[in-house]
């Protein structure tokens, strides 16, 4: 049997012991294709089994999530923690709160999570958790008794050398906050069994920076590469949570203009730019939907999800030279990406995960005038902060801002240099997707023999 038909087998293998789980199948997809070159080159892959391995988690755990609400009802939600893989350290990544979450999702993040982990350097192994709980509408005791009910499961799992959770969508500083104060409860013990924690009790200095900050050093870095930079340039940006706040941040750093956001109700178009504090407020502070913005800013347009042509994402559709796709998976399909290009688009960086559909991405792959940063390699930022944050608590030490962003820099240009180094390694120069994976994988697999068959 080829390789290619490997692969395909082995895809055609997922379908069938995970039904319907259409996620996870894009992700592996998009994953053991690019593999091929280093499956053919390095036979010790294919002898030890790694490929039927490494689509296996580790662990996967579901709970039944039973709070009460304001009016006194017991509410019940799903609550998951997939543990993928522990080759390369303990289980890391992030908790997200969203009604679409299910096992398909929480193993497509999951999956992604073990090659991102790898390529930041760190010694994380990969993991995902959730549950289908909506925070949008709840009083803050509802999240609070939700995030206790959570943790009174999740803790049975978690520990700062076993599996180190973090936020995602849905999951910010406080609901850390009330499950760091559940698991302290249950466990007796003030560790750093969850990352993203506050900065008075044992959270890292740039974390909430960290994935938007992240994605933007890695466009830097791919603009370098083409003697070019961020400078004056038009950006647009799609969410308007923790990436795309720190996404936009970053791009005035560096001498861009960010001139969109979207949420889940609709789109802002600010012609003047972004004001990022005006976003704060309305979206950290009194947790809004982008309507109030354009209330606040005349040169703010919103356009409502409701206006959108159906099966695209109107975000796409304002003319810029960059876009920072920061909000879900696949809110970029290949229409999209068909009316970025023409309108001169020329760089896409992923600060959410698998933001892109696959033909959107091979659509981008096959511009030879295209840079495309897969969310693998460029939103790492967020997990390598965390990886910091579990450094600080282990040695009980405290970094400046300066000491953190530096190192993430580093780490960032890195994995730049370290994805595009493989591509070129594997004959295909720029193709950043394929040297990402090829780069992060190599090392799990690695891992994965020295240590046997378990
Ligand atoms: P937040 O919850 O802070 O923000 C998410 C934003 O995206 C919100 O504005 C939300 O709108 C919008 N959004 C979410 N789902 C949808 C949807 N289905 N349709 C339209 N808009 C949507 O999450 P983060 O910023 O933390 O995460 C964003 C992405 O980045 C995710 O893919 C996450 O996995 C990824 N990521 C995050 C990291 C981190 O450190 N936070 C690290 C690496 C990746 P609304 O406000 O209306 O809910």
């Amino acid at each position: 049997m080829s390789v290619h038909e490997y692969i395909s087998q082995t895809l055609e293998n997922i379908k069938k012991s995970s039904p319907g789980q259409t996620t996870f199948l894009q992700a592996a997809t998009e994953v053991l294709h690019t593999l091929e070159p280093l499956l053919t080159r390095e036979k010790k892959y294919l002898d030890h089994k790694i490929i039927d391995r490494i689509v296996m988690p580790e662990r996967t755990t579901m709970f039944r999530v039973t709070y009460m609400n304001d009016k006194n009802e017991p509410c019940s939600h799903f609550g998951y923690r997939v543990e993928f893989n522990s080759a390369l350290g303990p289980y890391k990544g992030g908790l997200r709160f969203h009604p679409s979450v299910c096992l398909d999702i929480i193993k497509f993040l999951g999956f992604e999570q073990i090659f991102k982990n790898s390529l930041t350097g760190l010694n994380m192994g990969g993991g995902k958790g959730g549950a289908n709980f909506d925070p949008k509408g709840k009083s803050d005791g509802e999240i609070m008794r939700f995030c206790q009910a959570f943790m009174n499961e999740l803790y049975k799992l978690i520990g700062d050398v076993k599996d180190v959770p973090a936020g995602d969508i849905g999951v910010g500083g406080r609901e850390i906050g009330y499950m760091f104060g559940q698991y302290k409860k249950l466990t007796n013990r003030f560790d750093g069994s969850l990352t993203g924690k506050g900065l008075n009790w044992g959270g890292s200095l740039v974390r909430t920076e960290a994935t938007g900050y992240g994605s933007v050093y890695f466009a830097q870095e791919m603009l370098k590469k083409q003697n070019s930079s961020l400078e004056g340039k038009k950006c647009s940006i799609s969410g308007a949570g923790n990436v795309a706040i720190y996404t936009a941040q970053k791009l005035y750093q560096l001498g861009a203009l960010p001139i969109t956001v979207s949420d889940s109700t609709g789109f802002i178009y600010d012609s003047e730019g972004i004001d990022v504090e005006l976003l704060k407020r309305i979206k950290e502070v009194e947790r809004k939907g982008l309507s109030e913005y354009a209330a606040a800013k005349p040169s703010a347009k919103f356009t409502p999800v409701n206006q959108y042509k159906a099966g695209t994402n109107a975000v796409w559709s304002v003319p810029c030279d960059a876009a920072f796709p920061s909000a879900t998976q696949n809110e970029l399909n290949l229409e999209d990406i068909k009316t970025l290009y023409s309108n001169g688009c020329r760089l896409v960086c992923e600060g959410a995960n698998m933001p892109s559909t696959l033909e959107a991405i091979d659509f981008m792959l096959a511009q030879k005038d295209f840079l495309f940063g897969p969310a693998k390699a460029a939103n790492a930022g967020g997990v390598a902060t965390s990886g910091l944050e579990m450094a600080q608590n282990a040695s009980m030490q405290k970094w400046t801002f300066d000491e953190v962003d530096s190192k993430l820099h580093r780490i960032m240009t890195n994995i730049f240099h370290d994805s595009y180094d493989t591509s070129v390694e594997f004959g295909e120069p720029g193709n950043l997707v394929l040297g990402a994976n090829i780069a992060g994988f190599r090392k799990v697999a690695d891992a994965m023999i020295d240590q046997g068959y378990v």
